[in-house]
């Protein structure tokens, strides 16, 4: 069974179609790039994969590990794996870093039937894969991306990532103009991650993520659809032509 199945996905927002009969299988052990056009439907892709509210799934599917995603709460798709990095993360002024870790992992811990971890245990955890993915652990004592800089939120989310254990990462970096520290910040960490019970899915508009983080598919998502797929190769290739082509397609 794949790790994640797309098949024929519709969804729209706003009385828009978005996602126009999308396919998509990611296989545990792969890292899948996505790119295409800006308002193609990638970061709409993200967000109905994680459960968004206010989408509205006109027809196809989505199974996860066999089990039908769209069928579950956002909860319930975090508990069994499902993890989306966010592009524009959340500010929480009066939660410590360290504290919202906790929640997020005992949270899934709870729904998963599994004993919450205690708080030292908890740090000891943080603090061990902060050393790995070499997280200043500073950054845990404050507020939740408050004043974060572009690096620390993107250090944070992998933290976040990494202390989760997800089966599926889904990762937009779209237009989020990450400068080439945060770019290394965020491939360190997928690549730190990377396993052969593990799949991936990275989302960018520009190739130089690509170059840091080595996909074993590239698609391109033109108008709602893959409208293309191919190796590593494809992003460059893409690089050098651009989307001109395939927005011309979509309209
Ligand atoms: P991408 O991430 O590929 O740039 P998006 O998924 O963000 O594309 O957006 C796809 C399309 O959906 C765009 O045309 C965008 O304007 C539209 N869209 C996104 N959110 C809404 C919304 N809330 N209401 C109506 N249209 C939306
Ligand atoms: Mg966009
Ligand atoms: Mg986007």
């Amino acid at each position: 069974t794949p790790l994640l199945e797309i098949r024929n996905l519709q969804a729209e927002i706003g009385g828009r179609k978005i996602l126009n009969g999308l396919d998509l299988t990611v296989n545990a052990g792969e890292i899948h790039a996505i790119m295409g056009p800006n308002g193609a439907g990638k970061s709409t892709l993200s967000y109905v994969l994680a459960g968004k509210p206010g989408y509205g799934i006109t027809g196809g599917e989505v199974l996860f590990k066999g089990e039908d995603l769209l069928a579950m709460s956002p909860d319930e798709r975090a508990a069994k794996g499902v993890f989306l990095a966010f592009q524009y993360p959340l500010e929480i002024p009066g939660v410590a870093t360290v504290t919202f870790l906790r929640t997020a992992l005992n949270a899934q811990r709870r729904k998963r039937g599994e004993e919450e971890l205690s708080s030292p245990d908890l740090l000891k955890r943080v603090r061990e894969i902060a050393r790995k993915l070499g997280i200043d652990a500073e950054m845990l004592r404050r507020p939740l991306n408050v004043g974060f800089s572009g690096g620390e939120k993107k250090r944070n989310e992998t933290l976040q990532m990494a202390l989760l254990e997800p089966l599926l990462c889904v990762l937009d970096e779209t237009d989020s103009g990450l400068d080439i520290d945060a770019l290394k910040i965020v491939a360190n960490g997928v690549n730190q991650l990377r396993s052969s019970e593990r799949g991936m899915i990275v989302i960018t508009h520009y190739q130089r993520l690509l170059d840091y983080i080595v996909p074993d598919v590239v698609h391109v998502l033109s108008a709602g659809r893959i409208v293309r797929t191919g190796g590593k190769e494809l992003a460059l290739e893409l690089e050098a032509t651009g989307y001109a082509q395939y927005q011309s397609e979509a309209a």
